[in-house]
């Protein structure tokens, strides 16, 4: 089974094709970053645009890596959301022209689904599974009984672990996007500064990031009105510690009430150094396994599309030339 995947929802031109739902044969992925890194953010207009410009130049160059022609692909996964719209109907477009013109089955792809799938080219998924989604817009915990199937336990109320990452990089006057800046200064310094924890209520899987934040941004504030100076090197190792301590606390406590046989961590944020090893320090028991893909698929790619796009094929989820872009889509609506 070959399967070509398709991302464009936010700022990375991606297309990738795997074999037999696992196996890498091509991965290519277009970043935008330079181009958004003056806003101090990603400009949907300014995204959309690349998009066009990429998506035929980094096809065909996945075509190229992979040494076959659309004769041999099975389906077409796309992303279909969540995400920008503008940047998504890119990808869509693209995916339905090429399902047209080749006579493919389409395959539309939830953007989470395929963070999560991206430890599926890593390892074979066990079940019931737990997957920690720490990504750029979202933070949640997903309990999955079998393949295909994604039920939201928890999720934050405000920020997402990334967008605070981002802001709090921002801040800091850190390059966009931030949270590898942070994750390296945190390395550096000391977790000195008392930073709040949000736990919410008892037995509640949510999270909530925004009060952190806000904390990190009046501390700097406090200080220069003091004329006082903080070690940026102290406040990152304080505000990463805070983050990891709620996220590690709260998935153990959601991997030992639902009794799982995997804990799966995805998304940009999974690529934090002090996050992994935090991880890896609490599960290292050896009850469950513990599965983190390496950095490059952590963050945006189109082989974690193809993934999960492999196993939607499989369930016979399909898409047909009324496809749209779906900017705020429900990981749950193709739960059967
Ligand atoms: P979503 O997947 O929710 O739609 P997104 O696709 O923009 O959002 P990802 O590409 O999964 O997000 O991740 C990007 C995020 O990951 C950014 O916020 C970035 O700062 C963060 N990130 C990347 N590397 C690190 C790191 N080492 N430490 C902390 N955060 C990181
Ligand atoms: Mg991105
Ligand atoms: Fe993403």
């Amino acid at each position: 089974q070959w399967i070509l995947g398709i991302e464009t929802s936010c700022d990375e031109t991606a297309v990738a094709i795997i074999k037999n739902g696992r196996e890498i044969v091509a991965n290519v992925v277009a970043s935008q970053i330079e181009s958004h890194k003056r806003f101090g953010g990603v400009v949907p207009e300014i995204a959309s645009r690349h998009h066009v410009e990429q998506i035929t130049i980094v096809m065909e160059e996945a075509l190229k890596q992979a040494n076959i022609t659309f004769a041999e692909i099975d389906a077409i996964a796309v992303t279909e959301g969540p995400g920008l719209v503008g940047a998504l109907l890119i990808g869509v477009n693209a995916a339905k022209a090429l399902a047209f013109a080749h006579n493919k089955p389409l395959v539309p792809v939830h953007h989470i689904a395929g963070h999560i799938y991206a430890n599926r080219l890593v390892t074979e998924l066990k079940f019931p599974l737990l997957a920690l989604v720490v990504s750029g817009g979202h933070t949640e915990l997903v309990y999955m009984k079998e393949h295909g199937h994604f039920e939201v336990i928890g999720e934050t109320r405000d920020d997402a672990a990334g967008e605070a990452y981002d802001k709090v990089a921002r801040t800091l006057n850190l390059p966009y996007p931030g949270g590898p800046h942070i994750d390296r200064l945190a390395h550096e310094g000391c977790p000195v500064i008392d930073l709040p924890r949000a736990w919410l209520e008892e037995g509640s899987y949510d999270f909530s990031f925004s009060g952190l934040k806000s904390a990190v941004i009046n501390t700097v504030h406090n200080a220069a009105q003091r004329g006082e100076t903080i070690a940026p090197e102290d406040l990152a190792a304080s505000f990463q510690e805070s983050v990891i301590d709620v996220l590690v606390t709260k998935t153990k406590k959601a991997v030992e009430e639902y009794g799982v046989k995997q804990l799966l961590v995805a998304g940009g944020v999974a690529a934090n150094k002090g996050l992994r090893s935090a991880l890896e320090k609490t599960f290292s028991d050896g009850k469950i396994e513990l599965v983190i893909p390496p950095l490059s698929l952590c963050t945006d790619n189109a082989a974690m599309i193809a993934a999960a796009g492999s196993v939607m094929f499989e369930k016979g989820i399909r898409a047909d030339l009324s496809l749209n872009a779906i900017p705020g889509l429900d990981i749950e609506i193709y739960n059967t």
